[in-house]
């Protein structure tokens, strides 16, 4: 048994939150207020039997990693080992060669806090006159420059790194960092942040980890730098201003998203504290994983021509041509959709006036920004509109050219209230017969979900090789990583949302680290499980046959996740009216509804044995059958 297994068969989900969250009995399970998020009357439930949370308020759930991971904002590993302290497992010590990584993490830790300090120094010296009278100008004051730790990097070829040298810190420890740039000819290397205002990057904890920099010279190019990969630096994992948002975000239970440095500082200034914004790139999964473990609910702060553009959905690059390579949050409708789903949450699109930065609104008046937050429209109700607006409802080509370009859209609402509700919307606003509307959305469309379904064999089974009975989720989920780690280029096929029907922390972290696999830093732990796992699960497949195992997997993926669910959230519904809540039964029941409507559409094709490796998992029992 790996000592992730061995750690959750000796601990008791119940007793480790009990004692973060007083928890009463209610029939099989356990429930309790949510520490998510607030309320008066208890929708937070621990289910003995599963060995899982859920809370039907904000939606927070998963297994006793997810709850530690969630409630101390920590990593899979670190959770881990402070779960192994208390369940009394040894867990492997590291590697000589992830100990060096270890250190050569801390080492570039190091190195950033240092230069960090070093810019700030500048920045309050005779060099950042200009730099502090540029903050002033855009009207930043010393406080905030001092939480935020903004500095200045002289306008020297060598200023950080000989500072740097001088602190004992060598040339290649430098450039591990990021700090500088090599020469092209020749040998040695120059800073490569200068003359230019500094904004340190900091984790979740608080260490800088990178740095953004604003040219300073209007003819400097490029206007905005920021540092490169290195091995404690991923942009895309990474939100400013997160580590100082984050109990605000928890607290209001939502976070907004704008575009740029000076938003996030304009924005804690005048104590709107739930302000990030990614650094330069389209919202990354990593980075949703990382909000989702403090809210559901995000609002999206565009001026009104980018929401205009979000509006026609039209691809990234256009985007970034139209709007002049400024940064944009997310690339289109339909992604964003999508990520809500992902989010399992709500997004919103605050609008600003056009040309408008978020920034600009704040510090003019920061009542108008409110009235901006309070008019946030869900995403999907904005782009409907934008698409209303925009067509030719005079004419039925203009009426069907509208629909068509809302039928992508319509068809990422999976929860079929929720698609009846825009489908009337969107049937009014373009003066056409819902009936219609309707009819066009069920007609099948190519796509992942609708594509081959081919139910394999990896579900049912004990699993006899692994030498102790494994459950069937244990099974479809081993087989499935096992897919993706065995064939990377299906990664690119999978749906949006489906880490939420992994119903195993262990998974859901190594389902996000791919393609490129766990690194060194996700631990031995984690990186001894997959390799456990690949050994278990060695499916043998043309590529072709495994794209269609990969469609069976997801499939039935879905059919556990809705069996575990549909059985606990029957069983909240039991005791919600038993005690007269009717609006927690309410809720679990409309759930419910989903899920069961949802069960019907999964369970459809029969199953036939198609992958004849995958009998060696499952012994020679016929499968049961679908439940
Ligand atoms: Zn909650």
């Amino acid at each position: 048994m790996s000592a992730i297994e061995e750690v959750k068969s000796r601990l008791d989900i119940v007793e480790v939150i009990g004692e973060r969250v007083p928890l009463k009995k209610s029939g099989r399970a356990f429930k309790g207020l949510c520490p998510f998020h607030q309320e008066r009357t208890p929708s937070f439930f621990v289910f003995p039997e599963s060995q899982r949370y859920h809370c039907f308020g904000c939606g927070a759930g998963g297994d006793i990693f997810t709850f530690v991971m969630q409630m101390e904002r920590l990593e899979f590993p670190e959770a881990l080992r402070l779960l192994a302290r208390r369940a009394g497992v040894m867990l492997h010590p590291p590697t000589p060669q992830e100990q060096e990584a270890d250190r050569t993490r801390r080492r570039l830790g190091e190195i950033c806090g240092e230069a960090a300090r070093f810019f700030q120094e500048q920045l309050a010296g005779p060099a950042g006159a200009t730099a502090r009278a540029y903050l002033a100008q855009r009207g930043i004051r010393p406080e905030t420059v001092q939480a935020f730790a903004l500095g200045y990097a002289p306008d020297r070829w060598e200023a950080l790194s000989s500072h740097l040298r001088e602190r004992g810190y060598s040339e290649a420890e430098i450039r591990m960092a990021g700090l500088v740039v090599e020469r092209e000819e020749g040998t040695g290397s120059y800073d490569r942040f200068r003359s230019r205002l500094i904004f340190p990057i900091r984790d979740l904890q608080g260490n800088v980890v990178g740095f953004g920099g604003r040219a300073l010279d209007e003819t400097q190019q490029p206007k905005y730098l920021n540092s490169p990969q290195t091995p404690i630096f991923d942009k895309g994992a990474l939100l400013y201003g997160l580590d100082q948002a984050a109990p605000a975000i928890r607290r209001e239970g939502r976070a907004v998203l704008v575009e740029g440095y000076f938003d996030v500082l304009a924005a804690h200034q005048e104590g709107f504290r739930n302000v990030v914004a990614p650094m330069g790139t389209a919202l990354t999964a990593a980075q949703v994983r990382l909000l989702k473990r403090m809210t559901r609910r995000i609002y999206l702060a565009l001026d009104a021509d980018q929401a205009g553009v979000l509006a026609v959905r039209r691809g990234l690059e256009a985007i970034r041509e139209a709007m002049d390579e400024r940064l944009v949050p997310v690339p289109t409708a339909q992604g964003l959709v999508r990520f809500e789903r992902e989010l399992d949450g709500e997004v919103r699109i605050v609008v600003l006036p056009a040309g408008r930065d978020p920034d600009e609104v704040i510090l003019a008046d920061r009542k108008e920004w409110e009235a901006h937050l309070a008019q946030a429209r869900p995403v999907l109700d904005f782009v409907l509109e934008q698409i209303a607006q925009g067509a030719d409802l005079e004419t039925a080509r203009g009426k069907r050219e509208a629909v068509q370009q809302a039928l992508p859209l319509l068809s990422e609402v999976h929860d079929p209230v929720e698609q009846a509700h825009y489908v009337q919307r969107l049937a009014h606003l373009l003066r056409v017969d819902e009936r219609a509307i309707s009819a066009e959305l069920r007609r099948p469309t190519p796509g992942p979900r609708s594509g081959a379904r081919l139910p394999a064999e990896v579900d049912e089974g004990t699993g006899a090789l692994a030498g102790r009975p494994m459950d069937r989720e244990e099974v479809v989920e081993g087989y499935f990583l096992a897919l993706l780690y065995r064939f990377p280029d299906l990664w690119e096929a999978l749906p949006a949302g489906v880490d939420a029907l992994l119903s195993r922390e262990e998974h859901r972290v190594l389902l996000g680290m791919l393609p490129a696999g766990p690194s060194i830093s996700a631990g031995a732990e984690l990186r001894r499980y997959l390799e456990d796992l690949l050994n278990r699960f060695r499916p043998e497949l043309s590529p072709e046959l495994a794209r269609r195992a990969l469609q069976d997997c997801l499939q039935r993926l879905e059919a556990l996740a809705n069996e575990r669910e549909r059985r606990e959230y029957a069983e909240v519904l039991a005791q919600a009216q038993e005690e007269g809540n009717r609006e927690l039964a309410q809720e679990v029941s409309r759930q419910l509804s989903i899920l069961s409507q949802r069960r019907w559409e999964i369970a459809m094709p029969p199953p036939r044995r198609l992958f004849p490796d995958a009998r060696r998992y499952l012994g020679d029992e016929e499968a049961q059958g679908e439940s």
